[in-house]
């Protein structure tokens, strides 16, 4: 009997499709009645090297029965090693771990705000963005601009003015006395995958450094190879002073880290912490991810990957009437023109016999995350694929 059966049991908090996942591999995903599907969501941009990769289930089986968890109170390998890489690899000095971007997040703000009491005077309000997204705790809900969600756990968590993204005279406007941080992603995710341009990240960079604020990035998304650097902003020339990851780092497993340069490390015993917060079991599996993308031309594999996915897109977008595409690396968006998104999402599933599985954040648009090692051929199939699901729409 499927287990569709028992799904009242969960707690409803969205829309789900009545499938049943048992099985991944790389960018392919299988349900209980055996259907494969080519997965370009990978759990929203998640899975860096695809469903239950190798490495990542070694490291979590080898882990799981050497250490578990000694407590966040003591040191432990698999911490140590990740954060040396991590820092290795970036502007940043030091490491906090966290178990979701959200709650790495609130430890940027948290820093943030105790930096503002340190040093300059009690300033702490966050600048942030207009459809930015930073997750769903109560703090960067508040700090999100998405659409409703200013009322929707009402009241809010003070301190987080909205500015408009590439627009750096919406940013002077805001910073006042109280001001010790702005805060943006470098690639709007959820917004609809929108580049900070390199004038503006260039320029912002200036700007917060001319004003005395931090810069804090959220590469919860876009951090992790994804736009085909290590970290999104090195594309732009900048050094921020906080960056939060998330997602990728964990290859799928709850993993997320807050990242700062040393000057700005000011948590004094007992401002931060939380029972899994560099759990060992966790950051073997990010050692292992690390070293995955790190390794020789995989970063190299993924900047060639997002060009051909970028020409086929375009190649879409020209043959159907569409509006072209925008992007980074493996995190690209197909401008539709009309609101076919949802409809074009429910028919590439449904194709048989494999099926495609698609994101749509906005309705006139269609995001793509796939594995970051996904191969050519299958970006050819998925091409493919959405070309007959179009061509079945618009007939
Ligand atoms: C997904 C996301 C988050 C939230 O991460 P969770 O692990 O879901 O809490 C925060 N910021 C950005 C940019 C994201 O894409």
């Amino acid at each position: 009997m499927s287990q569709l059966f028992h799904v009242q049991s969960l707690m409803e908090i969205t829309q789900r499709p009545d499938i049943v996942f048992v099985r991944g591999h790389g960018s392919w995903l299988v349900d209980e009645a055996g259907k494969r599907y080519l997965d370009f969501v990978q759990g929203w941009a998640v899975n860096c090297l695809g469903h239950s990769p190798a490495p990542v289930a070694q490291a979590v089986a080898d882990q799981a029965s050497t250490l578990v968890n000694p407590s966040p109170a003591f040191y432990n390998v698999p911490s140590i090693e990740l954060a040396l890489r991590l820092t290795g690899a970036s502007c940043f000095d030091q490491v906090f771990f966290a178990n979701s971007g959200a709650e790495a997040n609130e430890g940027a703000i948290k820093l943030a705000r105790k930096y503002g009491q340190k040093y300059r005077n009690g300033a702490y309000r966050i600048i942030t963005f207009n459809h930015g997204f930073h997750g769903r705790t109560l703090a960067t809900m508040s700090a999100s601009g998405k659409p409703g969600w200013d009322t929707l756990f009402a009241p809010q968590v003070d301190g987080f003015p909205k500015a408009e993204l590439n627009d750096l005279d919406s940013v002077r406007a805001l910073i006042d006395d109280q001001t010790v941080a702005v805060m943006l992603e470098p690639v709007q995710g959820e917004a609809g995958v929108i580049p900070a341009s390199v004038e503006f990240m260039q320029g912002l960079r200036a700007l917060t450094a001319e004003r005395g604020l931090l810069l804090i990035v959220d590469e919860v998304q876009t951090g992790m190879g994804r736009t085909g650097t290590m970290f999104a902003y090195q594309h732009y020339g900048i050094e921020p002073d906080i960056m939060t990851l998330g997602k990728g780092i964990g290859g799928g497993v709850p993993l997320a880290a807050l990242l700062a340069r040393e000057e700005v490390c000011v948590f004094n015993h007992g401002d931060q912490g939380g029972t899994y917060n560099g759990n060992p079991l966790m950051t073997a599996a990010g050692v292992a991810v690390f070293d995955a993308l790190a390794s020789h031309g995989f970063l190299a594999s993924v900047r060639e990957r997002a060009d051909q996915l970028r020409d086929g897109l375009l190649a879409l977008s020209e043959k159907w009437d569409m509006e072209g595409e925008r992007g980074l690396g493996l995190l690209r968006a197909l401008k539709l023109k009309r609101d076919e998104g949802p409809a074009i999402v429910e028919r590439a599933r449904a194709l048989a016999p494999e099926g495609l599985l698609l994101n749509a954040p906005r309705p006139n648009l269609l995001r793509f995350m796939p594995a970051l090692n996904v191969s050519a051929d299958e970006v050819v199939l998925m091409l493919d694929m959405l070309d007959d699901v179009v061509a079945g729409l618009r007939r």
